[in-house]
C-alpha cells in the first residue's frame, strides 16, 4: 500500500482507518505523540479567547491529506482544512497525473507587499511628488525603524512608488511603500510602516493623510507554478481537446472565469486554512489579479506540448506567512505547517500555487469529461442520508441506492428511510 516513508504517492489511503493514516503521515513527517492528541482534539477555548473578541466556542472543519504531490522534486504530503467533499481526492488525482512528468514546477518572487499612504488637499501636486522622491531615503529610514527584527532578516522597506490618481471632484497621491516581509504574511508588519509614515508624509506635501494601509493586491508578491499532464492518463488527445475547450471560456468569460477561479481557491484556501493563513487576503489579492488587464479572467492557462500532454500554469499573487498572525498560534497550524515540512514562506507559496493549478486541473477535466456530478455525488448523497435522518448503519446503504437511481433527493432519501423501517 505504501510505495516509501517519504514517497508522497501512497494509494489506497481513503480505505485506511483514521488510525492508519495518522500512522503513515507520523512516518512522513516530523509530527510528535504530543502533535496528534492536539490533532483529535478542539483548541482550548481559553486560545479561542485571545484570538478573537466575545468568543463562545470553536468550530470545526475536516483536516485532509492530499497525496502524489511532487513540488519542485521534493514529494510533499499537502494537509487541506475544507468543509467540502471532493476537493481533497480531486487534487490527490491531478497530482498523481501530474508527477508522471515531473510534477510542479515553480517560480516565486521575493515577498514583496505595498502599503497605501493616501494624500488629500495637495495644492501642488508635482512638487509634492517630486518632493516624496527625493526624500526617499529618509522615508525608508523612519519605516524601516517601525520593525528591527524584520530588517534584521534583510527584510524591511526597499522602495517607493508615487501615484496621482483622480475622483471626479479631487485629485489625490498615493505612495506606495514597498515592504519585504520576508516570512511574514506582512499585514501588521506593513500597517506599523506606513501609520508611522503619516506626519513626514504631511509635512513634505503640506496635505492631509486620510488612508495608511496594505493593498490586498499584492502584485509584486507573485507565486507561479507549471505541471505537465500526461496524455495517455487523460485518455488521450480528444480529452486534451476536450479540456482546451473548456478552459478557452474562462480565458475570454468573466461568468465562467469566475467559477474556475473559484475551483482554483478550492484547493488554495483549504492549504491557507490548515497553515492559519488568512484567506479573506489571498481571495481578495486573487481576484484583483485576475482582473488586472481590465477584464476579469482566469488566474490558470493551458496548452498542448510537442507531445500532446496538456501544460498547465498558475499564476497569482500569494501573500503567506509561517511565522506571525493565527499560524503561530494555533496548534493546529502549527501541526500542518510540520507536516508541510517548510522552513520558507517562499516554500509555502510554492505548494499554494502547486494546489491550485492541481485543483484547477482536475474541475475542468471532469466539467470536460464526466461533468462534474459525478465524482461529488456519492459523498452528496451521503450528506442528503444523513440530512433525512439516516443512521451510521443506515447512511451507505441509503446513499448508494440514491446513487444508483441517479435520484439524489432529500424525498427520495426519507422514503427509502422508510422502507427500511
Ligand atoms: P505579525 O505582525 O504577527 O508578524 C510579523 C512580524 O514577525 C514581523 O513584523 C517581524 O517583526 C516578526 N518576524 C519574526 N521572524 C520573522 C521572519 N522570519 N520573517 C518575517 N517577520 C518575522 O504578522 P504579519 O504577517 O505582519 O500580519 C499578518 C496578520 O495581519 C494576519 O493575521 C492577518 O489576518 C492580519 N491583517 C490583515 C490585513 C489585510 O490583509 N488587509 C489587515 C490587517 C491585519
Amino acid at each position: 500500500m505504501v510505495a516509501n516513508e517519504k514517497s508522497s504517492k501512497i494509494s489506497g489511503f481513503y480505505k485506511l482507518s483514521i488510525e492508519q493514516r495518522i500512522e503513515i503521515v507520523k512516518k512522513f513527517s516530523d509530527i510528535s505523540d504530543e502533535d496528534i492528541s492536539n490533532l483529535k482534539k478542539p483548541i482550548d477555548l481559553s486560545l479561542a479567547d485571545t484570538m478573537i473578541e466575545n468568543v463562545i466556542g470553536t468550530f470545526e472543519i475536516p483536516i485532509g491529506i492530499a497525496m502524489n504531490f511532487t513540488i519542485n522534486g521534493e514529494d510533499k504530503l499537502i494537509p487541506m482544512a475544507t468543509e467540502e467533499s471532493s476537493v481533497v481526492a480531486a487534487a490527490s488525482n491531478a497530482a498523481k497525473i501530474a508527477r508522471i512528468h515531473g510534477g510542479f514546477k515553480t517560480e516565486i518572487s521575493d515577498p514583496l507587499m505595498i502599503g497605501q499612504i493616501q494624500i488629500l488637499g495637495v495644492k501642488d501636486i508635482p512638487k509634492a511628488a517630486s518632493a516624496i522622491i527625493e526624500k526617499k531615503q529618509e522615508i525608508l529610514k523612519v519605516a524601516n525603524a517601525q520593525d528591527k527584527i524584520l530588517v534584521g532578516l534583510g527584510g524591511g522597506a526597499k522602495d517607493i512608488e508615487v501615484r496621482i490618481l483622480e475622483t471626479s471632484n479631487q485629485e489625490m497621491i498615493v505612495v506606495h511603500l514597498i515592504v519585504d516581509v520576508r516570512d511574514a504574511m506582512g499585514a501588521n508588519a506593513v500597517n506599523t510602516m506606513v501609520e508611522a509614515l503619516a506626519p513626514i508624509m504631511e509635512e513634505l506635501t503640506d496635505g492631509y493623510i486620510r488612508l495608511k494601509i496594505l493593498s490586498n493586491l499584492a502584485d509584486k508578491r507573485i507565486a507561479k507554478a507549471k505541471a505537465v499532464f500526461d496524455k495517455e492518463q487523460m485518455g488521450g488527445e480528444k480529452n486534451i481537446d476536450a479540456f482546451l475547450e473548456s478552459y478557452s471560456l474562462a480565458s475570454i468569460d468573466p461568468y465562467r472565469a469566475a467559477t474556475h477561479n473559484k475551483g482554483i481557491m478550492n484547493g488554495i484556501d483549504a492549504v491557507i486554512v490548515a497553515t492559519g493563513n488568512d484567506f479573506r487576503a489571498i481571495e481578495a489579492g486573487a481576484h484583483a489579479y485576475a482582473a488586472r488587464k481590465g477584464q476579469y479572467s482566469s488566474l490558470t492557462k493551458y496548452s498542448k506540448d510537442e507531445s500532446g500532454n496538456l501544460v498547465g500554469e498558475i499564476e497569482l499573487p500569494v501573500a503567506v506567512g509561517i511565522v506571525g498572525g493565527a499560524g503561530s498560534i494555533h496548534p493546529k497550524a502549527k501541526f500542518c505547517k510540520k507536516i508541510l515540512n517548510i522552513q520558507s514562506a517562499k516554500q509555502l507559496s510554492e505548494i499554494i500555487a502547486s494546489v491550485g493549478l492541481a485543483q484547477n486541473f482536475a474541475a475542468v477535466f471532469a466539467l470536460s469529461t464526466v461533468g462534474i456530478q459525478k465524482g461529488h455525488m456519492s459523498l452528496h448523497a451521503r450528506n442528503i442520508a444523513m440530512m433525512a435522518g439516516a443512521n451510521k448503519d443506515e447512511l451507505d446503504i441509503v446513499a448508494e441506492k440514491m446513487v444508483k437511481e441517479g435520484n439524489v433527493r432529500m424525498d427520495r432519501a426519507k422514503e427509502i428511510l422508510e422502507s427500511m423501517k
